[in-house]
């Protein structure tokens, strides 16, 4: 390891943490999987290989519930306060600005992801523990209006041990937006990264140890969806999921939930958001913006505009300028800081390269793209960003996500017509709509079925501003004093005030 990263620039303590084989966070020691499994975790730019990770069965995933339980009653919920919550999350935050090098190295190596756009991603993550820092001293009930002869009032209480299943997309970032809001109310965590992006939350894990966290507080397990994230949405003495991937694998978690102890479930899923631009629209900041809604992430984004609606006077004109966008991204491996990286496995670069042949059957226009990049890059996960034109909804690269760097677009005249496409989805997770017509701005934003609208801008986020999906797209909202509401549950006290 040491040879070949030397070449890329690699900060030194980035090489030894790939030089030794990975452990998992279980009460506060470095562990490998009771069984002794493994599994291969590898750079997405070239297929090499970064590290062994250890592969959690049942029995570690147990090991690690009852030390989070045995630490919520005994520790975190007990003898800590909210000030020393508050305290102990904000130095993780300075371990993170102080070590975001080397976070930001390990993300681009494991997920593909530009460098720089790595940086935004543990950026993100440190505004996230800085927000729920303030929050731990501020979680209070309210006092209600009984009779006088009464009392009444609402505490919030923690929910206990809280299971937090991450994807490969924004692995770091996805896990602060649990683990910072999970542990400022009060809650211990077994915290479980994706199989293909396990690297930044086991240094995380580090950090959190160096922090001072209490043995048992965080665990960080890792492992695939089967045996180690079904053992986690199942157990019984797990008391929440939050949960963010696919809608797929979000109905298992609901399932298995339901089967087991009826625990709490949050869910963040997938998408397929409408991007609608309006001839009225300023459009050179939809220029802009346009290319980065389309392709962010190589596409890998659960917000990303793949269905784009443009009204026609200026249809063709924005046709136009999409795909010379699209053709000038420099795609590359991330240590090089490219546009864009590659995707993150080869199973999913076939899904998207499937999604782009079914589209070319349905009889959708290829405007450009739709190829695997081979040549200079051809180990790697790399594809050409893809945009197909169409006038028919009903095409499964219209109405499915594709989860790769492949975007729609289409013609509409009339506002009544591109709100009704637009809520034709089993979809709700974000929408944008681009006008200079703030009551037209204002009608679409209250029409639309989505989480999020954005007016005039896209993607958007801020650990203040509430974030999830309606309809398939998710159940609860993460970030603001929605996810406060989220991880705590409201208890009810009476008093009788009589002689
Ligand atoms: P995925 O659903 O395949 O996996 C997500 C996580 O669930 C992984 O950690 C995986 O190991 C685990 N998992 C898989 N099967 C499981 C099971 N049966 N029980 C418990 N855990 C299981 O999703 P992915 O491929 O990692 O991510 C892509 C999906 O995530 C896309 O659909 C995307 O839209 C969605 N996503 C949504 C948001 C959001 O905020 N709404 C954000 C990012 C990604």
């Amino acid at each position: 390891m040491k040879e070949l990263t030397k070449t890329m620039g690699l900060n030194d303590c980035t090489i030894d943490f790939l030089d030794n084989p990975a452990k998992m966070l279980i009460n506060g020691e470095w562990v490998s999987a009771q069984s002794g499994e493994t599994f291969k975790t590898i750079n997405p730019a070239d297929g090499s290989f970064l590290n062994e990770i250890p592969l959690a069965g049942i029995a570690d995933v147990n090991k690690a519930v009852n030390a989070a339980k045995k630490s919520f009653e005994t520790v975190w919920n007990n003898t800590t306060t909210p000030a020393d919550r508050a305290s102990l999350l904000w130095k993780l935050a300075d371990l993170m600005e102080r070590d975001k090098q080397i976070l930001m190295e390990l993300e681009t190596l494991d997920n593909g992801k530009p460098l720089e756009k790595a940086r935004y991603d543990v950026d993100s993550s440190i505004n996230h523990f800085r927000y729920y820092s303030g929050w731990a001293t501020k979680i209070e009930g309210n006092t209600l209006p009984v009779a006088n002869d009464s009392i009444a009032f609402t505490k919030r209480e923690p929910l206990g041990v809280t299971g937090l299943i991450v994807p490969w997309n924004f692995p770091l970032m996805i896990a602060s937006w649990k683990l910072a809001p999970a542990l400022a109310c009060g809650n211990c965590c077994v915290l479980k990264p994706a199989e293909q992006t396990s690297l930044s939350a086991l240094y995380l894990g580090k950090l959190i140890e160096e922090a001072g966290f209490p043995d048992g507080v965080v665990n960080i397990i890792t492992g695939p969806g089967l045996p180690t994230g079904q053992a986690i949405s199942s157990h019984m003495n797990i008391d929440k999921i939050s949960f963010t991937g696919s809608t797929k694998v979000g109905r298992q978690i609901m399932e298995a939930a339901a089967r087991s102890n009826l625990k709490k479930v949050s869910l963040e899923l997938g998408g397929k958001s409408p991007n609608i631009i309006f001839e009225d629209a300023n459009l050179d900041h939809v220029f802009e913006s346009i290319v980065w809604s389309s392709f962010y992430n190589t596409g890998q984004e659960c917000t990303l505009g793949s269905r784009i609606y443009v009204q026609r006077s200026i249809y063709q004109k924005v046709v136009d300028i999409l795909k010379t966008k699209a053709d000038s991204l420099k795609i590359n491996k991330g240590m090089l800081n490219p546009d864009l990286g590659p995707m993150i496995s080869e199973s999913q670069l076939q899904t998207v390269l499937k999604y782009i042949d079914i589209g070319i059957n349905e009889g959708a226009e290829l405007i450009t793209g739709g190829k695997r990049i081979q040549g200079e890059l051809g180990n790697g996960y790399f594809i050409e960003p893809t945009i197909f034109a169409h006038q028919n909804d009903q095409l499964q690269i219209v109405q499915e996500e594709i989860f790769g760097p492949v975007v729609v677009i289409s013609s509409f005249d009339t506002f009544d017509e591109v709100v009704a496409r637009a809520n034709n989805s089993i979809y709700g997770l974000a929408a944008a709509v681009w006008t200079n017509d703030i009551s037209k701005a204002h009608r679409f934003a209250n029409e639309v079925q989505s989480g999020t609208v954005w007016i005039n801008g896209y993607d958007m986020f801020d650990p203040s501003v509430p974030f999830g999906g309606f309809k398939q797209s998710g159940i609860g909202k993460e970030m603001g004093k929605s996810a406060i509401e989220l991880y705590t549950k409201e208890k009810t006290v009476w008093i009788g005030l009589k002689d």
